[in-house]
């Protein structure tokens, strides 16, 4: 294919030739070149003699020895989401983004130890910590999304990860993420970021200093709203931990969904780039709307996040929010009910764009959303930018009374 070496490589050209190894891609006896790697299923994995059956026990990533440890479709997305993040050392794939972080956060704590959570993260992680976590004897406390260096006063002797979120669930704060891993290396404390909102071709999470990166591929990766995945990309020291957590904790996805998977990530940079053109002209157009209090995007220039999102961020995906300024409950559900081309619907990253109300304020703990004006998430898809804003005006309109 080439002959730089595969770190040097662009994102896009990673992109389309991530994980496409001639080995998966087709059998060289019957001519090869197949341009997608196949779907191939199995459990069971036949030997010749038992001889080759003792030998491939031993086998980790790319011999095939039973269904649960993967196939070349398996191997062929890790591969390419692992090209993504020059300094990985490898990837883990999971069947949701929460199942990702579950297993990652079990991987790489034990009892007795201290978690250090970001105060806005997405509503499932804080749950698991406060859950599970806890009742292994895992203490978790959440900080402040804004607190950068400050960090540190809150690390104690037994502090074993920071887990980030950068734009934040709901609330969008942007990180100082360098600021934090630079503390986090100094003291031997791992750092764990979920980079859905990102994905690495935004925010390039290793040369930042992470350690664990986490996507919901179910977003933007997958980008058809019609499969769930999640992953773990790690540099070297926290790799082998993870891996052997995901094996005996029976972690496994399906070939099927991994070559959905792949496709979606051939095209992830021109949609990305889509996505982030139209979501910016529908927060612009909201920006100067009566009705609007807010417009949480860190891409626009008055947001409290945009400095650090300039500074270490390569453009905004579609997601973001604004809040409906004096409503209440009962006029956003007019809004959102009047919306035509909006879905009513979780989850984000698709072809389509959704809107949904949220509520962050019963969801933080070390900080206060104040915000009385009701808010409302947008995941601007690929339709025209225009029809998106014509449906809002109809939306306000209907608040309105007007329609
Ligand atoms: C959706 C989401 C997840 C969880 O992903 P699933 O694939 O739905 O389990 C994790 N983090 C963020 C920020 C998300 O938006």
């Amino acid at each position: 294919m080439t002959d730089r070496p595969k770190d040097a490589l662009r994102p896009a050209t990673q992109l389309v030739q991530g994980g496409r190894r001639p080995e998966w891609t087709g059998d060289p006896r019957l001519g090869g070149g197949i341009v997608n790697p196949p779907v191939w299923r199995a459990s069971t994995i036949l030997y010749d003699n038992v001889a080759d059956l003792k030998a491939r026990g031993h086998a980790t990533h790319d011999r095939l020895f039973y269904g649960r440890r993967g196939t070349p479709t398996v191997w062929a997305l890790a591969d390419a989401l692992t090209g993504l993040e020059p300094g990985a050392e490898g990837t883990l794939l999971y069947p949701s983004g929460v199942a990702a972080i579950s297993a990652g956060l079990l991987a790489l704590l034990a009892p007795g130890d201290h978690l250090l959570m970001v105060d806005s993260v997405y509503e499932p992680t804080r749950a698991f910590c406060d859950g599970m976590l806890a009742r292994y004897g895992v203490t978790t406390s959440y900080y402040d999304p804004c607190i950068g260096a400050g960090i540190a006063d809150l690390i104690r002797p037994e502090t074993r990860l920071i887990f980030l979120e950068s734009p934040g669930s709901l609330t969008f704060e942007v990180q100082d993420i360098p600021a934090i891993t630079a503390i986090a290396r100094e003291r031997d404390i791992v750092t764990m970021l979920d980079n859905t909102w990102a994905t690495p071709l935004l925010f390039p999470a290793m040369r930042h200093g992470v350690d664990v990166t986490m996507m919901s591929l179910t977003k933007y990766v997958g980008g058809h709203s019609d499969a769930m995945m999640g992953s773990l990309t790690a540099t070297r020291a926290p790799w082998p931990r993870l891996r052997q957590a995901a094996y005996q904790l029976g972690q496994s996805v399906s070939p099927d969904e991994c070559a959905l998977m792949l496709r979606g990530l051939r095209t992830l940079d021109v949609r990305l780039q889509r996505h982030g053109e139209n979501g910016l002209a529908v927060a612009r157009w909201l920006a100067e709307q009566s009705q609007v209090g807010r417009v949480l995007h860190p891409a626009l220039p008055d947001d409290p996040g945009h400095a650090l999102w300039r500074r270490d961020f390569a453009g905004a995906s579609g997601l973001f929010g604004f809040t409906l300024k004096g409503a209440d409950d009962a006029t956003r559900a007019q809004f959102v009910d009047a919306l035509a081309h909006f879905g009513i619907g979780y989850s984000w990253g698709g072809f389509e764009s959704l809107a949904v109300p949220c509520d962050p304020a019963g969801l933080r703990t070390a900080t206060e959303w104040s915000d009385p004006d009701p808010l409302v998430r947008l995941s601007i898809g690929l339709e025209d930018p225009a029809d998106l804003i014509d449906d809002l005006s109809r939306g306000f309109a209907a608040m309105e009374g007007a329609i």
